[in-house]
Formats: structure tokens, sequence, C-alpha cells
């Protein structure tokens, strides 16, 4: 009874990441309508850091309460204490010089809080996909390029005259910083694993903070930016979002090993990837249509990276797309169809070099039984259980495919009959010697029968397929769980 209680109250009890959201609007509230009357000096100051602050304690709390989420929490708390010392000193040179001077010392720790969200960001996705997924890193790097070059050509090089000056070089850093932002960010949002709350809360504190920093970085370049305006208020959420994020119960998702190699290539996926490859080549139309002078050798370079990177990146969809058509998508097993193709190639080369070629045809012994008994979810697990003996059953070389719902076969490349009748024995009895689990406390008695037919007994491969089968016939009439083979049933077959 307690329990139940309980479980109410928590459902109904404000979470801790929605009470930040809630303190986050607040405080923007508080920000633009009494920070101009400046109740007391640096109140539109304190406000502004709330924002930072708050993902700061987020992030640790977060760090906390998650081992495992740690590295980065850590590293993002440290980005956002450089970006409040930042705000602070900004202030306090404001004040005691006077006026508004840029670039200050407050610059270096703006700047810093760059690389330390980078690596932080970057943390996640390593636990995330610990190993090398090609396919997300092209993704990523078709994104990072593509918007990286609209970033260098409208905001790093109108910029970028004169490095030498202090004031060039800090203006220069700003859109650097966000680069870092992109490829980690692309790669994050792009590459596998589980995409939890969190992780689409991350999403969109990168989209406020890249659409705020560009927007200030253009009114920078053109002279019409001014202090306290409307950008603030993206750059205020985003760090309430962010810590949200990190307070949200899915944060521990955030680093949960993702269990699939490759992304998919959804059809969202696939318009960001033409979009990422055509804004070089679209920004020299813009450019040309106002009368600019294009860059024409950095777009160029551009457009050739994106081409090759769009081509290897198909080439890999076309591969598994080959690959999941030859692979049966329960058991992982060779589809028919390859089987079909591999019989051919091995009859091929056995006929060539004078080599015997061995095929067996299993199938599981009532079946239906299973799947009536314990739900076609106790049947699949059959399935993969068995498909696993298997594999531990045969050779390396030999081809086993999952020939249809619970019949498989096994090709035997250079294997005579009598070693061929021998594997089969050993897989028949592989397969019963242990009970296999239906559900987590159920286990059941499989048992397989199993025709043998081998080459060149037999002539063709069509006759090959045909015997084997009329072999697993036979042995199902016999009582089941054995094995047969063409001699035992059609002596004059061998
Ligand atoms: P026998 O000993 O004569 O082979 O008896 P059986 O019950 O195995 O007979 P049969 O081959 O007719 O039954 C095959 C059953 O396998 C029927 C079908 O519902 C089931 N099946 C086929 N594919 C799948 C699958 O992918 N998953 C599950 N759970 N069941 C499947
Ligand atoms: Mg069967
Ligand atoms: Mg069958």
């Amino acid at each position: 009874m307690s329990s139940v209680v309980s479980a109410a109250t928590t459902t109904r009890r404000v979470q801790v990441w929605q009470l930040c959201l809630g303190v986050g609007v607040l405080a923007m509230i508080a920000y633009f309508g009494l920070g101009h009357l400046d109740v007391l000096p640096g109140t539109q100051v304190a406000l502004y850091c709330s924002a930072n602050g708050a993902l700061a304690v987020a992030a640790i709390v977060s760090a906390r309460r998650h081992p495992s989420l740690r590295g980065p929490m850590l590293l993002i708390t440290a980005s956002a204490v450089s970006s409040v010392i930042g705000d602070v000193t900004y202030y306090f040179v404001a004040l005691v010089s006077g006026e508004e001077v840029y670039p200050s010392i407050a610059d270096v720790f703006y700047l810093a809080a760059y690389p330390l969200m980078a690596l932080g960001l970057l943390l996640i996705v390593r636990r995330r996909t610990p190993g090398w997924d090609g396919a997300s890193i092209i993704d990523a790097a078709i994104v990072a390029i593509g918007t990286g070059f609209l970033v260098y050509q409208f905001l790093i090089a109108p910029q970028a005259t004169d490095l030498t000056s202090a004031d060039q070089f800090v203006s220069v850093a700003y859109p650097v910083g966000d680069l870092m932002l992109i490829v980690v960010g692309s790669r994050l949002m792009l590459g596998a694993g589980p995409r939890g709350t969190a992780l689409r809360m991350i999403g969109a504190y990168l989209g406020l903070v890249l659409f705020a920093d560009t927007v200030y970085s253009y009114q920078s370049v053109n002279g019409i930016f001014q202090a306290g305006n409307a950008l603030d208020a993206f750059w205020m959420t985003s760090g309430f979002v962010f810590a949200a994020a990190v307070l949200h119960p899915s944060a521990p998702t955030l680093v949960t090993r993702s269990n699939a190699a490759t992304p998919d290539a959804t059809t969202g996926r696939l318009i960001i990837l033409a979009v990422g490859a055509m804004t070089a080549p679209t920004s020299i139309l813009i450019q040309e249509a106002l009368g600019q002078a294009p860059d024409t050798i950095a777009a160029a370079i551009v457009c050739n990276l994106l081409f090759l990177l769009v081509l290897v990146r198909m080439t890999g969809l076309v591969r598994a797309q080959r690959l999941a058509a030859i692979t049966d998508g329960l058991t992982g097993l060779r589809s028919r169809r390859y089987f079909e193709e591999a019989l051919g190639n091995e009859s091929a080369r056995a006929e060539r070099y004078h080599l015997p070629l061995s095929m067996l045809l299993l199938d599981i012994d009532h079946f239906k039984n299973v799947n009536d008994t314990y739900g076609h979810n106790g049947g699949d697990r059959v399935l993969v259980e068995v498909t696993h003996r298997l594999r531990e059953l045969t050779r390396p070389g030999d081809v086993v495919a999952r020939y249809g719902g619970e019949e498989f076969a096994v090709l035997l490349p250079a294997t005579g009959p009598e070693q061929a009748r021998e594997i089969a024995e050993r897989i028949r009895r592989g397969v019963s010697a242990a009970p296999i689990a239906v559900s987590d406390s159920r286990l059941v008695r499989v048992t397989v029968s199993v025709g043998v037919a081998g080459m060149p007994a037999v002539a063709t491969t069509a006759e090959l397929v045909l015997t084997a089968d009329r072999a697993l016939y036979a042995a199902k009439n016999a009582g089941r769980n054995r094995v047969t083979s063409a001699a035992d049933s059609y002596p004059a077959a061998a």
C-alpha cells in the first residue's frame, strides 16, 4: 500500500529538471524586465550568470548522481564556470575602466569555455561509440565541413585580414570555438547510440548556442551588435536547457554504449547530408548574386572533399544493403539466397579440383509445439540458440544458412560422405545436449533431424538439395532426432 502511495507522489512531484527550466524562465523574465532598473549594481550580470551557474551546479549534481557521467560532467562544469568568470570579469573591467573593453581578459575565459565544452561532449561521444564508427564520422565530417565553410566564408575570412591585431585575433577565435562545437556536436547528434530526452536537449542547447554565436559574429562583423540584446535570451535558454538535460532521468543514457554499429540512413539524415554537401556550391552562387568575389579555391577544395565523402558514405550504404540482402534478420545467418549462390560456386570448385562437396539440411523437430506452448518469442529464442550452437559445431569455411522458417542448411566444402555424416551427428548431439531457454524461467529440450547428401554421388546442385531434402524427410519418418544420408534412404544414389 505504502509503495503505491509513494509511487503516486513521485509521479506528481515536480522533477528537478522541470524546476530548472522553470527557474530559467523566471530568471529571463527578471533579466529582461527588472534588469534595466538595476536595483542593485550587478543584478543584471548576476541574472545573466544564473544560466551558466545553473549548468555548473547541475553538472556537478549529475556527476555525483551518475558515476558514469563524471568525466564529461566535470568538463562541462569547468566550461560553465569559465563562462561565469568571463561574465563577471567583463563586468568588473567595464566598471573599473568606465567603458566596455574589447578584447579583455574576460575573453580568455569566454574562449576557454569552448574547448572545455567540446572535450566534455567528445567524452560522451567516445563512451557511446567507443570503436571506430566510420559512417557517423563521415556524416559528422560532411556537416562540419559544410557548415565550417560557411562560418569561414562569412564570419572568419571577413575579420581575418590582420591576425596580428589582438582585436581581430579574438574576433576570429570565437567562430573557431563554434567550429569545434559544430564538429563534436554533429558527431554526437549524428552518431549511433540511444536518443533519450537528455540527448535531444543537448541538441537544442547546441542549436541555440550556435545560432546565437553566429548572429553575434554577423552583427559584430557588420558593427550592429549591442550588448544586452535579444541574443542573451538564446544564450541564457541554452544554459538552462543543458542544465535540465543533465538533471533529466534519461541523462545516464547519454553514455550508454550503442549496440548498433552504424546508424540508419533515415530520410532526415539524408536531408541533413544533402544540405551539408550543398553549402559550398550554394554559397558561391549567393556571393556571385551579391556581387562579392567568391573564394573559388576554398570552395572548389571543399566541394571536392564533400563529394568524395558523400561517395564513400554511399558506397558504405550500398555494401550494407547488400549484406542485409544476404543476411537473415533474426539469426544473423546467411540467407537461402546466399546459400544457393555459394552452392553454385563451391560445386564448380569441387568439380574443377575433383573434391567432394557435402550439404546438410536440418529441421527442428516439433517446432510448432514450441511456438504453441511458449509463444512466437519463445520459438525465436530457440532459433537464435540453435543458430549459436550450429556456429560452434561447424568449421570455419562451412556455410551455415537459415534455409526456411526452422530449417537450416550447412554447406561442407571438400568434405566426403563419412566426414559429413560425422559432422551431422555432432550437430544433432550438440543441439539436443542441453535444454534451451524459451523464457527467463523455462527450458525446453530441442532436437533436430538432419539429411545429408554429397557430390559427386549426385551430379548437380539441384539434385544435391533435393537429395538432402529427401534424406531429411526420411529422418523425420524414422522417428526424428536422427541423421539420415542419401545412401541410407536411396542406396542407389550412393
Ligand atoms: P516437424 O518435426 O515435422 O518438423 O514438426 P514441426 O512442428 O517443426 O513442423 P513444421 O516444420 O511444419 O513447423 C514449422 C513451424 O515453424 C511453423 C511456423 O509457424 C514456425 N516458424 C517459421 N518461422 C518462424 C520464426 O521465424 N519464428 C518462430 N517463432 N516460428 C517460426
Ligand atoms: Mg520442423
Ligand atoms: Mg519445417
